[in-house]
């Protein structure tokens, strides 16, 4: 067989914008408030409803008119005691005060809410032991929503305090984009199943391991299996790809003889972007697309896949969901060892990073092996060494990115 030839190798950032040119959000659904956490707003939503409907009690004290508390030692009447869920009876008159508990709704004619650690009771009285400020411990009426105004924006990502907004409206929908349905498929005559455990065979471990990342990003994974190092086998496999809005192979992307998957995407008809990237691990990795079907051809290597994952697919996933921020999201930090690398490939050196004097500092693993997924267990951070550099030293400055197949 004709010996492969490489192609040009293409800077990470430049990969990653490459994907997500391919990548637009997926057409709308009305999703329940709780599965739709994870996604992204693809509407304003506006408010129905005033929340809180009432001003109501920051603390457990008394409700007071300000005016009344800046004489010291000032001397009120309690006059009636408010809970949470009840209605006041009547409004404050001059020298009066009310008892009320946090959430509780504040009477008319109170203007201020004195914790009650500031104050001695005395019977139905009370002494002041400081001035209320006007609005002091109170909690404003439509402090979360105004009805008829924004809620949220278009595009906001939903987290659970949004989902908790959405809630407290009433809403049991929101519009955003549907899941992404994503196909894995894994590829190699070296692998078994994990409950098959055949003699001379490897457990495909990416096949699980890569749908376990993209169903915990919010998509939902049909698994291909695995394909045997042949064209036919890896196209036959992939048949059913169309109708899926990503696709994530592993492995038989490289320039082995007997690597077939950008073979089989060609056959298929996919139009290849791009396949190479300058980056360790995780340098073959072919993407392309055809229809609406984003293909992703991982590398083989566990670690590598799972680093190529975090790099491009998950980002991808992530602007299919609708995400305006979809890169990973970078922090500093210091290098605890000095590290070495040839020029030429960003590397990604995985490591954990404690918090030490102000600072993240980061510890490489024991193992850098991309072939061992030993050289991921236990990271939590990705250490980002630029292209062009060969030597750093302990307690550089360093880019650090969050992994987020962490446990
Ligand atoms: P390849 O890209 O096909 O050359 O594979 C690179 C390395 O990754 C080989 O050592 C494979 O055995 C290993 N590998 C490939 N696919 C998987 C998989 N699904 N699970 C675990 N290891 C794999
Ligand atoms: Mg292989």
């Amino acid at each position: 067989m004709e010996e492969r030839t490489a192609s040009p190798l293409i800077s990470v950032a430049d990969a990653r914008a490459r994907v997500l040119a391919l990548c637009a959000p997926l057409p709308r659904e009305e999703a329940p408030v709780d599965s739709a956490v994870g996604r992204a707003l693809v509407e304003p939503v506006l408010a129905a409803r005033t929340v809180p409907p009432w001003e109501s009690s920051a603390m457990d004290g008394y409700a007071v008119r300000s005016a009344e508390t800046s004489a010291p030692g000032a001397r009120l009447a309690v006059v009636e005691t408010i809970f949470a869920g009840q209605t006041p009876q009547r409004s404050l008159g001059p020298g009066e005060c009310a008892r009320i508990m946090t959430g509780a709704p504040l009477p008319q004619g109170a203007d201020a809410v004195v914790m009650q650690e500031k104050v001695r009771r005395e019977g139905d009285q009370v002494v002041l032991e400081e001035a209320a400020p006007p609005r002091q411990h109170v909690r404003a009426r439509g402090e979360d929503a105004r009805e008829g105004e924004l809620l949220l924006p278009a595009g906001a990502a939903l987290g659970i305090p949004e989902a908790g907004l959405l809630w407290g409206q009433g809403l049991s929908r929101v519009p955003v984009p549907r899941r992404p349905k994503v196909a894995v498929l894994s590829t190699g005559d070296e692998l078994c199943t994990f409950d098959q455990a055949i003699p001379g065979k490897l457990v495909d471990t990416n096949g699980p391991a890569l749908s376990l990342a993209a169903k915990r990003v919010g998509a939902v994974v049909t698994n291909l299996g695995i394909a045997r190092d042949s064209l036919e086998d890896v196209l036959q496999r992939l048949q059913p790809s169309l109708g899926f809005d990503a696709v994530i192979t592993s492995a038989g992307v490289s320039v082995g003889e007997r690597d077939f998957v950008k073979d089989a995407l060609a056959e298929l008809g996919v139009e290849m972007d791009f396949w190479r990237v300058a980056v360790k691990p995780g340098k073959p990795l072919a993407v392309g697309r055809k229809a609406r079907t984003v293909f992703f051809g991982l590398p083989g290597n566990p670690t590598s896949s799972l680093v190529s994952f975090e790099l491009f697919v998950r980002p991808a996933l992530r602007r299919l969901m609708g995400h305006q921020q979809v890169e990973p999201s970078l922090v500093p930090g210091r290098l605890e060892v000095p590290l070495s690398k040839p020029p030429g490939l960003v590397h990604y050196v995985r490591a954990t990073a404690h918090f030490h004097d102000g600072e993240l500092r980061a510890r490489p693993l024991a193992s850098q092996s991309s072939g061992a997924l030993q050289s991921a267990a236990g990271a939590t951070h990705l250490i980002e060494l630029p292209a062009e550099g060969t030597k750093f030293a302990a307690g550089d400055r360093v880019t650090l990115l969050p992994v987020s197949w962490s446990g």
